[in-house]
């Protein structure tokens, strides 16, 4: 019985599903992808999944860990493979090892420690690219990005075996092309995201939005976190089809976060938003 009434939500062929509430915990996982932006505490839905692509190290991302590892092992899954900020792979091979020692069983782990421009493959044509976030020392985000062949426009016409002769003779007859699916921001202040083509151009945009009231300026820019009025013009600037906002205030009732959220948004802009939040499963 999973412990959690984590949010879900359904975007073409793609589901979404997550808890992300600011200081308390995010995790926030696409399955059909593979990947789990963040950990949290690692509620039961999201073991299966096999790449963990932490941001940074605050204990309400990342704090599942080991509990991820273990429950994967004692359910004969391998170890899967978590991405972190690099400087965050020594402190945390220290405490899976502790957590192991505690445990006494082995917790096998595949730890793999990013920094910004890095890419890693998840699957064959399916990356997971790392850019900075201005959040915490060392703190990123990550668009994961279909990479696919297309064929050069002088040669749709052809016939199947007019393109294998061209082949053949070695001719270059398509070229590589990339597909943003969806960027996870994780935890950050605003900085001008629109800049990377990938991030302004992904199909879906996952992004914190932590405070909204006015006095709250002062909180977003002590915690480094998103406030309402930046966010908009983080919207303005990029040019996505689906907007997931995440990493929600406690301090702000949910039904007054979307009544500013209205205010503050163009009608077609609001159309695009969805709170993770506002779609809890009971
Ligand atoms: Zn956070
Ligand atoms: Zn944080």
């Amino acid at each position: 019985m999973p412990a959690h009434n984590l949010a879900h939500i359904t975007i073409d062929d793609l589901e979404i599903i997550g808890y992300s509430v600011a200081g308390e915990e995010t995790v926030v996982a696409m399955p059909q992808l593979d990947v789990c932006f963040d950990v949290g505490k690692a509620p039961d839905q999201i073991i299966s999944i096999n790449n963990i692509l932490l941001t940074h190290g605050h204990m309400d991302h990342a704090a599942g860990i080991a509990y991820y590892l273990s429950h994967r092992n004692f359910q004969g899954q391998s170890p899967g493979t978590i991405l972190a900020p690099r400087q965050l792979i020594r402190p945390m091979r220290a405490i899976i090892d502790s957590w192991a020692h505690i445990d006494g069983n082995k917790l096998p782990a595949n730890l793999v420690g990013v920094k910004a421009g890095d890419e890693y493959q998840l699957k064959p044509n399916l990356f997971a690219r790392v850019f900075p976030t201005k959040h915490s020392r060392g703190s990123v985000g990550y668009c994961v990005i279909e990479k696919r062949k297309k064929l050069k426009t002088e040669y749709t016409g052809l016939t199947g075996p007019q393109i294998v002769e061209l082949k053949k003779q070695g001719v270059e007859i398509d070229y590589p092309m990339e597909v943003p699916i969806v960027s996870y921001l994780g935890d950050t202040q605003y900085v001008d995201f629109s800049q990377l083509r990938y991030i302004a151009e992904s199909r879906i945009l996952i992004a914190e939005c932590t405070f909204y009231e006015p006095e709250h300026t002062v909180r977003a820019e002590a915690g480094k976190h998103m406030h309402i009025n930046e966010f908009t013009n983080l919207l303005e600037k990029t040019r996505n089809d689906h907007i997931i906002i995440t990493h929600t205030t406690q301090r702000t009732p949910m039904s007054q976060i979307r009544t500013i959220l209205k205010e503050s948004l163009t009608p077609q802009m609001y159309k695009k938003v969805t709170l993770l939040m506002a779609n809890r499963r009971r």
